[in-house]
């Protein structure tokens, strides 16, 4: 079955339609191709990139063939290559340093149920002039090879590519919790949201490890926590090495009837000299400009996983101006005040531990809501705490203890009204 796949760019009609011809005999031929189900989907073992003087080639080895979508996406220039269900077998590590004139880096991952993706990073304007699969020792290679094009071609290639709705497939909604609504009598729910995720790998730490497998620990321990207390509900909004869209972690907060939302986030920096946790919750402006970089960086994820458009910063904008979120607003504040009373006794603190910004993910205005993140990956003491199993425990335990301590305080609060708690006329 040595079927050769072409998909290029599309760039104009004449070309489209050869495209559409050259899908249409591809889809005829991966047809006989494609995996019976239950048979175990296609792994990616290796990729390298060679550099040429007009073109740079990212090849792929698979241990089968696969159909191969690439597209371009602008703001930033990106080019997505959508694939089947595959299994990542590779180092992260794989990803960088690539060398490349038209490759600054590329990442790789679950997209969606049943779909995988490669982003690919450029460095400067490019167009994939050849993609192909290809018969090899380890079963098939794909190759990709992307030439400079001028910067007003690609943002119509890739405005062509949008104007696609097959060029540009949404993560599809995850399976539902089957989460009913909770009765009064039952527990609260804390919703524990472990950042990024699947082609989202996070920050990455000059040893490859990656925010995303490292908060994915941390919110499973927080999890068991929890539940050992016996007096909260733990859910976590993904439990698995998968992409979530921000925008789908609050709406799984608000299915599962949440009474407080916690993301689990890990930072890098340039300066390996900054350590320790930072309790983040939302605001209109910035506390500061690292809060500001800080806020910017996570929300972004959406992007880093090659979806369309950022997510809208304007509902942060009048988040002061709606009482409940006023509330709401003063219990995320009480929340965070807790968590880093308890975590200055875990002893690694950021110096400047409480901040703010306008993060998409703890907009939900309805649900006091906090951003931990747990230290930086690019800090050699942190990245020895953030992968000790001993120090998650402990850590994980006096989240816990935070945790339950602000619940606690809350119905303290609701059974006697503070003495200074305005009473209606
Ligand atoms: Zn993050």
């Amino acid at each position: 079955m040595a079927a050769s796949i072409l998909s290029t760019a599309r760039n104009s009609a004449a070309r489209r339609s050869g495209l559409r011809r050259a899908l249409a005999a591809l889809v005829f031929a991966l047809s006989s191709m494609a995996p019976a189900a239950g048979q175990t989907p296609v792994s990616v073992i290796a990729s390298h990139i060679e550099n040429a003087t007009d073109h740079t080639r990212l090849t792929f080895d698979l241990t089968g063939p696969v159909a191969a979508h690439v597209w371009p996406i602008a703001n930033p220039a990106r080019i997505i290559v959508d694939l089947p269900e595959v299994t990542f077998q590779m180092e992260p590590s794989a990803s960088r340093g690539s060398g490349s004139k038209l490759i600054r880096a590329y990442r790789f991952g679950q997209f969606a149920p049943g779909r995988s993706r490669v982003v690919i990073d450029l460095a400067a304007p490019a167009t994939a002039v050849r993609v192909e699969s290809q018969p090899a020792a380890s079963g098939a290679r794909l190759i990709i090879e992307l030439a400079p094009i001028s910067a007003a071609r690609f943002t119509a290639d890739a405005q062509a590519a949008g104007a696609i709705p097959a060029a540009k497939p949404s993560p599809a909604p995850p399976a539902p919790l089957g989460l009913a609504p909770l009765a009064p009598t039952e527990k609260p729910v804390v919703m524990i949201d472990p950042g990024h995720g699947g082609v989202d790998q996070g920050a990455v730490a000059r040893n490859g490890t990656e925010e995303k497998m490292i908060v994915l620990a941390f919110a499973r321990a927080l999890r068991e926590k929890i539940e050992a207390r016996g007096r909260l509900h733990a859910v976590l909004t993904r439990d698995d090495d998968i992409f979530l869209p921000l925008a789908e972690r609050v709406a799984l907060a608000h299915r599962a009837n949440a009474a407080l939302f916690l993301s689990i986030h890990a930072d890098t920096l340039a300066a390996p000299h900054v350590e320790g946790a930072t309790v983040y919750t939302v605001s209109a402006a910035a506390s500061d400009a690292e809060a500001a970089r800080t806020a910017e960086h996570e929300n972004s994820a959406d992007q880093a996983a090659g979806l369309e458009s950022p997510a809208a910063d304007g509902e942060i904008g009048d988040i002061l101006f709606d009482l409940t979120r006023r509330e709401t607003h003063a219990f995320s504040r009480q929340f965070s005040h807790s968590l880093v009373t308890r975590w200055k006794e875990a002893g690694s603190l950021n110096k400047n531990p409480t901040r703010s910004a306008g993060f998409v993910v703890l907009k939900a205005h309805d649900i006091p809501s906090a951003m931990l993140e747990l230290g930086y990956v690019s800090s050699a003491k942190d990245l020895a705490r953030l992968t000790s199993p001993e120090w998650r425990d402990r850590a994980a335990g006096k989240t816990a203890e935070a945790i339950e301590a602000f619940f606690a305080a809350r119905a303290s609060a609701a059974a006697a009204p503070a003495p200074d708690t305005p009473r209606p006329e």
